[in-house]
Parts: structure tokens; C-alpha cells; sequence
């Protein structure tokens, strides 16, 4: 078993990085030629995507985000704090992805991107990823 702690920068407001280039290094720099990778998210208001990236479905999900959880809105949680949006964002999504690691490679479909999303940022967000396998 390994595992890598890896930090991304996220841009302000709500924003979409395209992690799978760090998960892929790491599997590929592992050496594990079957088993699985977790990648974990260890933030309140991040979560990750498994689906396609293009530069028009980045828009779709932003205007998707904003339907489900409007920036402005009466938030209990905005008396202490100033981003319940993001929190209830982050609820719908996953903070953690386990996927299979086949003949040394990262099994994914071919629209599916690991995306993290950042719903409250700028921000520093670390990403854990442990592989197990042989
Ligand atoms: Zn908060």
C-alpha cells in the first residue's frame, strides 16, 4: 500500500479542476499493476466528479450548481459562517473516488474525468490517494 498527499490550488468562487493527471502519475509512479486507488477529499465544501470535461458542460455545471444551491439565499448557517451554499453543495457530491487499478493503468470510462470541485474558494484543498493491490 501507498499513498501521496498532493495540494491544488483552487480559483475563487465555485471552480472545476481536472485532477486526473495526479491520480494517474501516482498510480502509474506506484508500480501496482492490479488492485484499486482511493482518492480522498478530506473539505466540508469540495467534492470530486467522475464525468466528462468540456469547456461547455463546465458551464452547465456551473449554472446546474447555482439551481441547486443559490449563492444568495436565506441560510441558517450564513449567521456564523458565509458559505452554506457550498456546504450544501458538497453534500450532494462525494469527497472520496475508488477506482480499479488494471495492468498497471487507471480503469475509467472515456468521458469520465476526475474533477475536483471547489465550491468555496480560493482555497488549498489536499488530495490523499492510497493504492492497494500488487
Ligand atoms: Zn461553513
Amino acid at each position: 500500500m501507498l499513498t501521496r498527499e498532493v495540494n491544488v490550488k483552487t480559483e475563487g468562487g465555485r471552480s472545476v479542476v481536472n485532477v486526473t493527471r495526479l491520480v494517474e502519475d501516482f498510480v502509474k509512479e506506484s508500480g501496482v499493476a492490479n488492485g484499486m486507488v482511493l482518492v480522498f477529499l478530506p473539505h466540508a465544501t469540495a467534492g470530486f466528479l467522475l464525468n466528462e470535461d468540456e469547456p461547455n458542460l463546465r458551464m452547465d455545471y456551473s449554472s446546474f450548481f447555482e439551481k441547486l444551491a443559490p449563492k444568495e439565499g436565506e441560510y441558517m448557517h450564513n449567521r456564523i459562517d458565509d458559505n452554506a451554499d457550498a456546504h450544501l453543495l458538497a453534500s450532494l457530491f462525494k469527497q472520496f473516488l475508488v477506482l480499479p487499478v488494471i495492468d498497471g493503468k487507471l480503469s475509467r470510462g472515456t468521458w469520465q474525468e476526475i474533477i475536483l470541485l471547489d465550491f468555496d474558494g480560493p482555497r488549498t484543498r489536499r488530495i490523499t490517494m492510497v493504492i492497494m493491490g500488487e
